[in-house]
């Protein structure tokens, strides 16, 4: 087997109150994402189903900055980040590969995230 190459990240930056989480990788890249964004598109089965891929979460364009706040933030195992929110919602685990992905999305408006398919 060829080892995992997939960047991790080195540091996060998500401080209480923040809009945005920022993410320093081993590759030396920094990535940041709004939150609206992260919970949008969280990939839990109970946010996307089980078999339609990961969709637009729609709900989330009511969600108040409270609610879109990251309450959690840990380490899963040495292949992802699980998120818990200020809404109450927690599971999301993201993989370090998605959120390389969803990296591209800083900044992009409603109708992109909308039709953003992640490629993995
Ligand atoms: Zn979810």
């Amino acid at each position: 087997m060829t080892p995992h190459r997939t960047p991790h990240p080195t540091k996060i930056r998500s401080p209480r109150g923040a809009t945005v989480t920022e993410i320093d990788w081993s590759d030396g890249k920094t990535t940041r994402y709004a939150h609206r964004t992260l919970r949008g598109l969280c990939p839990c089965a109970q946010c996307q189903g089980h078999d339609r891929g990961i969709r637009w979460v729609e709900a989330v364009e009511r969600a108040s900055n409270l609610m879109l706040e990251v309450k959690d933030l840990e380490q899963v195992g040495n292949y992802a980040v699980g998120l818990s929110w200020g809404d109450g919602h927690s599971g999301g685990i993201y993989t370090f590969e998605y959120l390389r992905e969803l990296a591209e999305l800083f900044e992009r408006d409603l109708d992109q995230l909308r039709a953003w398919r992640p490629r993995a």
